[in-house]
Order: C-alpha cells, then structure tokens, then sequence
C-alpha cells in the first residue's frame, strides 16, 4: 500500500502521543529555535520550525506519525512529528511533507533534528524495535504529485542515530538530539516530496529543513559576481564570470568558481579603475571634470586661461592636463601639462578660434575631460594696441599672486601625506601629438635598472616616493637579507588607510647595499598584475629607507602550506598554481626572468591569491639560504634550478617553467623539501641520469604530468607559461579531470623516478601506451573520440592530434614518435599492434 494522500492530518494540538509522551519540554524547543540562523549562503526552501501555521503534511496510516501540538511562548506551533509503535509488528507509517519548490537549485540538503529511542532502554524484550528511519523524495512539476503509490518515491538514505549528537538534559533523562544532512540531486523538475517512512522505531522527527547553497553575490576585485546556485554534482564547480562595477575596465576577464558548498574559489583576472577614477571601498570615484574655464590675456599670438578645480577633486590634484587645437583641426593638437591652475597657450594663429579641454589627474589617474572651451585670438591689428593698454602694475600683481601661490602650494604639499615625483617635472611639459600618437606605442618590456648610470635614477623612474610620516609600523612579520620586514598601514592624502609590509634597510649600510635594496623596487615598480606583489613606493629622503608593498597576510607560501598541512581542497591547490603560473607569463612576456622561483618567494593572502614576490638584481641569489656556489662560482638555489642554468647560466623564461614544475610538487606535497635531504651533488647527477622528483601524495595525474613537462631536459620541449595557465584553467573548468590520482603504486615516496624516453613494446590498450609514453592525460580524449585501440590509433595523424586537443608541440612529437616507432617496429615483425 502506498501512502496515498487522503490520510488525516498527523496528529492535532494537544493530542497525547502514544507510548513516549513530551519528548522536548517547550523550553529546549524555543532554545533550538533560536540557534536555527541559516549561514549566509544556504537558502532554505523549508523550515519546519519557522512554519507558523499549519504544516499540512499528511500521515498514513492516521494512527502512525502523530504531531505533537505544542507551542513556544508565543504561542507559535511548533511542529514535532512522533512515532513509537515498537510493541507493534509490521509497521510501516509514512509521513509526507507537502510539495517543496526547488526554486531552480538543482542539489538540495535536507537537515534532519530528531531523537531516535535506544531499543535496549525500552522496557520488555522488544524484538520489533528498530533504530532506523527512511527518507524518500519524489520530483514533480506542482502538487498534483501527492497521490503517488509508495514505490514511486525514490529512496534517499536510511537514517540512524550517529554519534554527532546533541545531549538533551530533560531533568529525568538524558536525550541525544541527533543531526543528519542528506542532500539529492540532480533535480529536473520544479518540486518535489520528502517522505519519512517509520518501520517500528520510536522517533521525534523535532525539525525538518530543507536548502540549497549558493555563492552569495560579492565584488571581488572589483567584479560583481552574481547569486549563483551551486551546481548539481557534489564536485561540480561552475565558472561565473564577473562584471566590473562602475567606471572600471576589465584588465584580466574577472572569473571565479562556485563550488558545491557555496563557496567561491579561484578568483581569476580583475578589473581596474578607468583612468582618473580610484579604487575605494570596492568602488571606483574620480575628479569630476573640470567645469569652469575662464579667459584671461589674450594677445594675437597667445591664449591665457586659468579655471577652478574640480568639484570633486577625489584626491589630491598632481597636475593638469591642457589639450588644444585650431577649431576644426583636432588632429593636430597639443597638450600642456600644469601643475597651476592657469596657463598661456602661445605660439598661435593671430585671429584663429581655438578650442581647449582639461582634465585633471590624481594618484589614480586622469579623471574626465571638461567641455569644449573656444576662444579666439586677437587679430593682428589688434594686437599692439591690446598690450599697450595694459598697465604695468598688474602683470606685476599677476605674476607676484601667481608666485605666491606657487610658494604656498608648494609649501602645502610638503606636509601633506601624498606621492611625489623624486624626478622633478618642470611646472609645465608640452607635448604635440598628430593623429593622436607623440610615439608609436610599444610592447612593455621589463627595463634592467642596471643599464641606469645612475642606479637612483631607476628607482624614482619607477617607484613613488612616499613621506615617511605616511607609514604607521605595527609589528615585526619577518626578516630579509638587508633589515626587518614589518606590516604597517599607509596612509596616503585622499585615499583610505590600508595594510601594507615594509622592507627597511638596516642602519650603517654601505652604498652597494642601499642600491641593491632600493633594486628590487626598481624591478618590482615596472610590474602590474594581480599576480605579482604590487609596489606601493620607497622611503629614500629620510631614513630608515624603506620598500613599502601590499600586505600579504598569509606571508611566504611554503611556510602557509606546511602549517596547513592537507587542509586545502586539489581545487584551491591548483587555484594557487594557477595564479602563479599567470604571474610568470606575465613576467615572462614583460622579457623578466625570475631566476629564484621558489615557493619561498611566492607570498599569499588571506583570499588564498597567490604572487610572486623576492625580485633582484644579482641580490636575488646571493640572499636565498637555497642558493649554494657552483663551480662557477655563482650562486644558485639548485633545487629548483633547471639543468642548463646550473650547468652552464642559461636562465630564460624556459629555466623559469623547470622552477614552476618544482614550485607545483611544493604546493601539492604542502611544503616538502624537494629532493628531501639529498645533498645537492647527488641532486645534480640524479637530475642530469634522467631522474625526475615522483609525485606527491594524493597528486592528479593531469598536475604531475604537468610537473614531468616542466622538468624536461630539452629546454625548448617545456611547456610555455601561457599553456600552462590554459592546462590550469581546463583543469579549473573541468575537476573531475583531477580525480584521477597517480596510481599509489606506481608513486615512489623515497625515490626518484626514471624519467623514461618515449618507450615502446607491445600495448594491450590505448591507456596502457599513453600511460607508458606519459601522456596518460590524453586516454580519455582518445577513446572519447574512437580512438578505443591500438588499430584505430595507428591511423592518427597530426591533424587528428590537434582536432583532439593535444596543442603542445611536444606532446605531438612525443604521440607521432611513439607512434612511428611502433609502426617500423611492427614492420620489422616486433610488436603486434
Ligand atoms: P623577503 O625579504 O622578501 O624574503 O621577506 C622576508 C619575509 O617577510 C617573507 O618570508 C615573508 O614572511 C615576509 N614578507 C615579505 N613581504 C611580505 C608582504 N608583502 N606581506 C607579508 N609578508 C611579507
């Protein structure tokens, strides 16, 4: 018999419950109301307890569940459903909620509160008693899908008391209020039943609710990412793709993924302020443009202006921007620079209309231009007779109120906590530009601050100077090669206060040694990318000189990753790969090579982003307790170094990849010492026979076949940091391609492995080849595609290859090779295919 819908209510207010009367005294159950607020990215479909009327669930047989009517002290019901019908046989008592709309969530949970009676504390040999409970669900579009027979509902889970439960102290007895959290999906229609099925146990089902997680809307740098529900499968992580809010541009495609416990994970990309807006609080605000511009001398040659600053100066002004051309000439324009509020345009047609514009520009950039201005200059007739009439007296007052100004602004701007250019602009720089370029713009590339005569010089080209009484030092966080690193906050004229680290350069330093500090500024200054440490500024005009950068609150990686141990999930790890791989290409295409990557040099916030940090001119290996002499004399950490680097200097951005692949088995063994206590002769000799580092624990094959990649010994083979980023992110995109594990037999944990050349020999199965030739990765591919046997994958062409998504050149050579070497194999009578 199903339980069909035409059943009486369970239970009424006030009815006694058979067998195990008040199994919650009204007061425990207000308690439990009370500590039932959701977390903030689980919405609740259902919630038995905030349900003020009537449940309207239904109960079959009418003598099964009852619901006992009590109330809390507001007089709001609170429904708890018994059953204990363990003298009786046979039992089989439903209990049906009404229909539950899914509101699109495609995975639901169900959290069950309920107390479950001990057969053994029940008086009498109680051979029916049971201990357990079932839940079933059953989907349906509308509520039309009550009256189903029993065999319809789907089974969830049977149901017993665990061991996570709560101890109820009910004055005469102590009873375990016990949690259980199933969850169902995928879901494909609009609704669905829950149902609870009695078997002859004795249960007060005391709460019943039912929710779906999602990632709570958020700006993250400064993208807004939607409401988005989690997805159907329980290691689905969905891509959402972010918006820039207001007045910001995207610099990267702002992406992050919503895993199936609602939370986001792996921020990807960002926007950034447009120019001449600020980034605040999450937002972007900007000078507003100028809008009032006012004429002044005007001669047959020349314009003067002068004009208010704007409304909503949003900062502190650093100059103007004065753009002008012949009206009807935009093409050919010019643009005056002024730190002043006024300027004179010289060197114009006598007679002509001119039209002019200004903007402002703070420490974030350049706000809006302001409307079009059009004067004219004088005719040439007019032009002696204008002058003339000008008293002397007041080009005087002019040029002394403009002075004045000059020296009070001048005077002001010392006490005001603000960046200033070390390299003094002159008041006013010209520029004149036709069809619209002074140059032809060009790709950035990373600038040596060696090729600087003057090394200070490449320090205040490009880091800003800040007033040191614009830094608060709050505690020591660490200690570098040239004095102590500290956190502090910044706080700059206009902008809020923020955390940032502050490198200081001890007292009685030589002059190489401040030049070799103030380096690493000069290097790190050139960088902008949400992957590497971003530079704030340099103290040099007071001491202790200082190197001011974002504050990373979870310090250096490999110190994080050994205190959180096997804390993080494969998708975290790889969000941290991912984010360090995208720094690198960056610093690759900017023609930087790192030389010391290392996870040691990697630093990570409290978001989990991951950036590359530890910048330096020779410096950079002379201070890394990794870094050991070679017989070359030069310093070098060897772990992490490629062969070709250690063996003969050859550091490009392809030695760069061999330290990534070593950086990857750091963050997937959470910290371990590569090579382990080898001393680093026995590692240079192992790396140079062919032995690689084995895979970490728990590794994914696709991420140590990644690490095999780096670590090949023909340099050119490796794969660049763009493929690298593009694997991370597929994988990113698709988790259930990180299930596959290394096999835990094949993983040696003491030992190196032996980096085979592409084998050969006779394969039973396509996975069995691939795997040999360590191209595993593609087994999937390949018999998703036809190619299930050796038959069919003798056929492959290159073409077919890259259909297949195998892009890596090397991985092409190495599938052909392995393959034709088969083929002349299979020729000579060798290996049956
Ligand atoms: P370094 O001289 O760059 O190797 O820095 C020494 C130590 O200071 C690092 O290992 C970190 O623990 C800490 N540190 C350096 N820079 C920062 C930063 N920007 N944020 C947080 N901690 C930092």
């Amino acid at each position: 018999m199903g339980p069909r819908g035409t059943g009486g209510r369970a239970g009424r207010a006030g009815a006694p419950a058979p067998g195990w009367t008040c199994l919650l005294p009204l007061l425990l159950c207000t308690a439990l109301r009370s500590l039932r607020a959701s977390p903030g990215s689980e919405v609740n479909l259902l919630d038995s307890r905030t349900v003020m009327g009537d449940l309207g669930w239904i109960a079959y047989p009418k003598n099964g569940w009852e619901e006992i009517g009590e109330v809390d002290e507001n007089y709001a019901p609170i429904h708890t459903y018994q059953v204990c019908k363990v003298m009786e046989q046979n039992q089989n008592n439903w209990l049906l909620t009404s229909w539950i709309s899914n509101e699109g969530a495609s995975r639901i949970f169900i959290e069950l509160k309920f107390t479950l009676r001990d057969c053994n504390s029940l008086p009498g040999g109680l051979g029916t008693c049971k201990e357990t409970f079932n839940m079933y669900y059953f989907e349906s579009d509308d509520e039309d899908g009550r009256n189903i027979k029993e065999n319809q509902y789907i089974k969830i889970d049977t149901i017993a008391a665990d061991e996570s439960f709560t101890e109820l102290d009910l004055g005469d007895r102590v009873m375990k209020l016990n949690t259980e959290v199933r969850d169902v999906g995928p879901l494909t229609k609009k609704g669905f039943y829950l149902a609870f099925q009695d078997v002859g146990a004795c249960i007060a089902l005391v709460s019943v609710r039912v929710y779906y997680k999602k990632c709570p809307s958020v700006i993250r740098n400064l993208a807004r990412f939607p409401d988005t529900i989690t997805g159907a499968d329980s290691s689905q992580l969905l891509e959402v793709s972010g918006v820039c809010i207001n007045h910001s541009v995207t610099e990267e495609a702002p992406k992050m993924h919503c895993s199936a416990e609602g939370e986001w994970l792996v921020p990807i990309g960002k926007c950034l302020c447009k120019a001449g807006y600020e980034e605040k609080n999450n937002t972007c605000q900007a000078p507003s443009p100028v809008s009032s511009v006012k004429k002044g001398k005007i001669t047959k040659n020349s314009i003067s202006l002068s004009w208010q600053e704007p409304d909503r100066p949003n900062g502190i002004i650093l100059e103007y921007e004065i753009k002008y051309f012949e009206k009807d000439q935009e093409t050919s324009y010019t643009i005056i620079k002024s730190k002043e509020t006024a300027i004179t345009a010289d060197g114009l047609k006598p007679g002509a209309a001119y039209v002019f514009q200004i903007r402002a520009r703070t420490a974030a950039g350049y706000g809006g231009f302001s409307r079009r201005f059009e004067f004219e200059t004088s005719p040439v007739l007019a032009a002696s007779s204008d002058q003339s009439q000008i008293p002397i007296i007041v080009v005087s007052v002019t040029v002394g109120v403009i002075l004045l100004a000059v020296v009070i602004g001048f005077l002001l701007s010392g006490r005001r906590c603000g960046y200033s250019k070390a390299k003094q602009d002159p008041e006013e720089e010209k520029m004149h530009f036709h069809n619209g370029h002074i140059k032809l713009p060009g790709v950035r590339t990373y600038i040596d601050p060696h090729t600087y005569e003057d090394p200070n010089q490449a320090v205040h080209e490009f880091a800003k100077e800040i007033e040191a009484s614009c830094i608060t030092i709050e505690r020591v966080i660490g200690a570098g090669e040239f004095g102590e690193v500290c956190s502090g906050r910044l706080k700059l004229q206009g902008k809020r206060e923020f955390p940032v680290a502050i490198k200081t350069l001890k007292v009685g330093y030589t002059e190489k040694q401040r030049r070799d500090f103030l380096g690493e500024a000069s290097i790190m200054g050139q960088f902008d990318h949400p992957n590497i440490i971003h530079l704030e500024g340099v103290v040099t005009k007071s001491k202790p000189v200082m190197i001011v950068t974002e504050y990373m609150e979870n310090g250096s990686l490999d110190t994080f990753l050994k205190k959180n141990d096997g804390q993080f999930t494969v998708i975290q790890l790889v969000g941290m790969l991912r984010g360090i791989a995208s720094g690198m290409k960056y610093l690759s295409d900017m023609g930087y090579v790192h030389r010391d990557l290392a996870a040691r040099n990697i630093l990570i916030n409290s978001n989990l982003v991951c950036k590359v940090s530890d910048f330096g001119l020779s410096r950079v290996l002379e201070d890394d307790p990794e870094a050991a002499y070679t017989t070359r004399g030069g310093k070098i950490p060897i772990r992490w170094t490629a062969p070709e680097a250690i063996a003969f200097r050859k550091f490009t951005s392809a030695s760069d990849v061999w330290s990534y692949g070593i950086v990857m088995w750091e963050v997937m063994s959470y910290g371990e010492r590569p090579y382990w206590e080898m001393t680093n002769q026995d590692v240079i000799k192992a790396v140079e026979e062919g032995y690689r580092l084995p895979s970490p624990m728990d590794c994914p094959a696709a991420l140590y076949q990644l690490m095999l990649d780096c670590w090949q010994k023909d340099r050119n083979s490796r794969p660049k940091f763009d493929e690298i980023v593009s694997m991370l992110d597929k994988l990113i995109r698709n988790p259930s391609s990180l299930k596959t594990l290394v096999n835990a037999s094949s993983r040696v944990s003491n030992l190196l492995v032996e980096h085979s050349p592409v084998g050969s020999g006779a394969y039973r199965s396509v996975g069995e080849w691939l795997e040999a030739i360590k191209m595993g990765r593609y087994t999937e591919i390949f018999m998703e595609n036809g190619y299930s046997s050796m038959d069919a994958v003798a056929q492959v062409t290159l073409e077919d290859l890259r259909r297949l998504g195998v892009t890596l050149v090397g991985h092409q050579k190495k599938i052909m090779n392995s393959l034709q070497e088969m083929k002349v194999q299979l020729v000579n009578g060798m290996v049956p295919l």
